[in-house]
């Protein structure tokens, strides 16, 4: 790491006008983050931008530069301009421009410098410097890593912790994933001494549901069916079951995790029927120990993520969705 912390800090050196971007339907690690690096640049009297491709969810409004974020497809025109004069545009928290649509048209590394920070499996080969670390189990924690490494420790002030404890927190599962270990529990540490409120982080984003939300959440619940053979569990919404609900964006972040929550199951996966696109059905999968969600979601769904946590889509509707999943199960060595 420490030739590409040089790279950077040549870099930052020189240059002054600042992009920070994530992927697509940001989270608490894609808003996390970019809003810690936001904070620490501003620290080094950057212009400094956060423009992400979409809305984030309500439950991460309140996080410190929030307000301040640019949303590309609420703003193209204001965007592209910001990206055109830019000298560098980090992209945090997904490993191909893929991942943040019709945005990643816009960063082009013969017009600006491009500084990747991830910790997704395989990342695409499209940055100047690449800092890529899948064993690391949030970028938030990797950004804590490399702000220690260019700058001054200090610098890392309350705002610059919570929203780096934010996307700590949201990644791991409130710290009970496997990459989570001693060495995230002392960044952990030095953020609480920084002044995070742990407990107020923890109810903006977990109990702060919409009614809608706790509605949605009965029906995937009803819906729950076992795969006893396969210790795997799955989760169906359709699209007017979410519409009737009155469904609003990141209602049903995280209810995949539901499935997980019965002994012995291994493995589950949750089908969400897109509420704008006919026929889109969006899959979120988890599990537990060996089962290796990213190489499942890669070949049977065109999608990606980490070995507990992945993602991915299917074209057609839930049922087929489902049909092709129980298909898969079969056929993949797990
Ligand atoms: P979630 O299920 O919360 O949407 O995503 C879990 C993980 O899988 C995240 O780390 C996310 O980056 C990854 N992921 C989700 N959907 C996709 C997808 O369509 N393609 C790829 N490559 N990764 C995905
Ligand atoms: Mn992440």
């Amino acid at each position: 790491m420490l030739e590409k912390i040089q790279e950077l800090k040549k870099l930052l050196s020189r240059k002054k006008n600042i992009i920070i971007t994530t992927h697509i339907n940001p989270d608490g690690d894609a808003v996390g983050s970019s809003l810690a690096l936001y904070h620490f640049l501003k620290k080094l009297h950057k212009n400094a931008k956060v423009i992400t491709p979409n809305q984030h969810p309500a439950f991460l409004n309140w996080a410190p530069g929030c307000s301040k974020i640019l949303i590309f497809d609420k703003n193209k025109e204001k965007a592209k301009s910001l990206i055109a004069k830019s000298d560098v545009i980090f992209t945090l928290d997904f490993n191909d421009l893929k991942r943040c649509g019709d945005l990643g048209e816009q960063i082009n590394s013969n017009k600006h410098k491009i500084v990747m920070i991830d910790h997704h499996q395989s990342p695409s080969d499209y940055a100047n410097i690449t800092f890529s670390y899948p064993k690391i189990s949030s970028t938030c924690e990797l950004i804590f890593k490399i702000i220690k490494r260019i700058s001054d420790i200090n610098l890392i002030d309350k705002d610059i912790s919570t929203c780096i404890y934010l996307g700590m927190m949201t990644d791991t599962g409130s710290f009970q994933y496997n990459g989570v270990n001693s060495e995230t529990h002392s960044i952990l540490s030095f953020l609480m001494d920084k002044g995070v409120d742990h407990s107020k982080i923890y109810n903006n984003i977990y109990n702060s549901n919409n009614l809608s939300r706790i509605r949605i959440l009965g029906l995937a619940l009803n819906s729950l069916k076992i795969i006893k053979e396969a210790n795997t569990t799955y989760m169906t919404l359709g699209k007017n079951q979410l519409i009737n609900s009155g469904y609003k964006k990141g209602d049903t972040e995280g209810l995949v995790n539901y499935g997980l929550s019965l002994k012995n199951i291994d493995f589950t996966a949750i089908f969400i029927e897109d509420v704008d696109e006919e026929k889109i059905v969006k899959i979120s999968f988890r599990s537990k120990s060996m089962f290796q969600c990213d190489e499942f979601a890669k070949k049977f769904f065109n999608g990606g993520g980490h070995k507990n946590a992945a993602g991915g889509k299917y074209v057609g509707t839930v049922d087929d969705a489902v049909e092709r999943f129980k298909k898969s199960l079969n056929n993949f060595n797990f």
